[in-house]
């Protein structure tokens, strides 16, 4: 409910327009794969011995590997956090226990647009080809039900299912700053990271403070979706405001904010006139860690979940 009244609050009539577009799809007599593996239900942990096999093994088959150092910042900073090569390692071992072909399994993120998120759906595409953006600024899923709905067109019906990796980001610099993305032209020099949470935040606390008025629409159209992302945020101004490191609060905050909405937009998309489009859809979400360059990016998994062709969510893998 919350994201049509944002789409109507904040988008232009064009996009509002093409929220509610339709799309013709081939029905079928869809049908859910339970995984039963109890070790499904282990989050995904950082290196074991078990895991860096598994790693020789699976994601080099695709040159999925991400080279690197290892930035220990990473995990005093967030102590959940996974290299991206485990964080890889896990949605594919999860995936073939779920019963998914990985070559009928459509891709779909819900990443930002910096730069620096890149590399993670890189990785991504070698391993399941190419890729449905559904994300917009700082990761937000934007793109809708529409969005979802051209992904899930795309499902093989003989057998095919999605795989969404969605969440947002926060960089790391050298230093150790949570926000501050140092980027492979600009060793040393960190700028805002992500730049559109940051500034929203920025805003949030703003309106909080009484310091400036909440906008009723984007001050300026061109820059709509960072109205979007601000409106997010309002919600948690308090909560941001009291956390003890803001920085590490907010893409907590915003995760959360993210995955109701993607939530909200499988269980919508999922219908189309009352009919299922085929195909389960595997979600694993969480922060991305941009490190500075040199090192591997990491990401915090915060859930992984399954829903079967009509929206529902069938399984929780943590
Ligand atoms: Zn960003």
């Amino acid at each position: 409910m919350r994201l049509c009244r944002l789409l109507v609050v904040g988008a232009p009539p064009a996009a509002a327009a093409l929220a509610v577009s339709t799309f013709c799809f081939q029905v079928t007599n869809a049908f859910v794969v339970a995984p039963h593996d109890p070790l499904l239900r282990t989050p995904p942990t950082t290196t074991t011995t078990t895991t860096t096999t598994r790693l020789q093994s699976s994601l080099q088959q695709w040159g999925a590997v991400q080279e690197g150092e290892l930035f220990p910042l990473a995990q005093e900073l967030f102590p959940n956090a996974i290299t991206y090569n485990e964080f890889l390692t896990y949605i594919v071992d999860t995936l073939v226990q779920s019963n998914f072909d990985i070559s009928k399994t459509v891709l779909g993120t819900s990443l930002c647009g910096d730069e620096l998120n890149r590399p993670l759906e890189q990785l991504l595409k070698k391993i399941f080809g190419a890729n449905n953006q559904i994300g917009g600024m700082a990761g937000c899923p934007l793109g809708g039900v529409t969005s979802f709905r051209k992904m899930k067109s795309a499902v093989d019906p003989n057998g095919g299912n999605c795989v969404i990796v969605q969440g947002t980001h926060a960089g790391i610099s050298s230093q150790g700053q949570v926000g501050s993305g140092e980027r492979p032209n600009k060793q040393g020099e960190g700028d805002l990271c992500c730049a559109s949470a940051i500034l929203a935040s920025q805003y949030v606390s703003g309106v909080y403070n009484g310091a400036i008025a909440r906008e009723a629409s984007p001050a300026n159209p061109m820059d709509a979706s960072q109205f979007l992302v601000q409106e997010m945020l309002l919600p948690h101004a308090q909560r941001l405001e009291e956390s003890q490191n803001k920085m590490i609060e907010l893409p907590y905050v915003l995760y959360e904010e993210q995955l109701g909405f993607l939530k909200q937009i499988i269980a919508d998309g999922s219908q189309q006139q009352g009919e299922q489009q085929p195909g389960q859809v595997a979600v694993f979400g969480g922060i991305a860690l941009n490190t500075p360059p040199g090192y591997v990016d990491y990401f915090v998994p915060l859930n992984g979940n399954l829903y079967g062709p009509d929206g529902a969510n069938t399984w929780s893998y943590f």
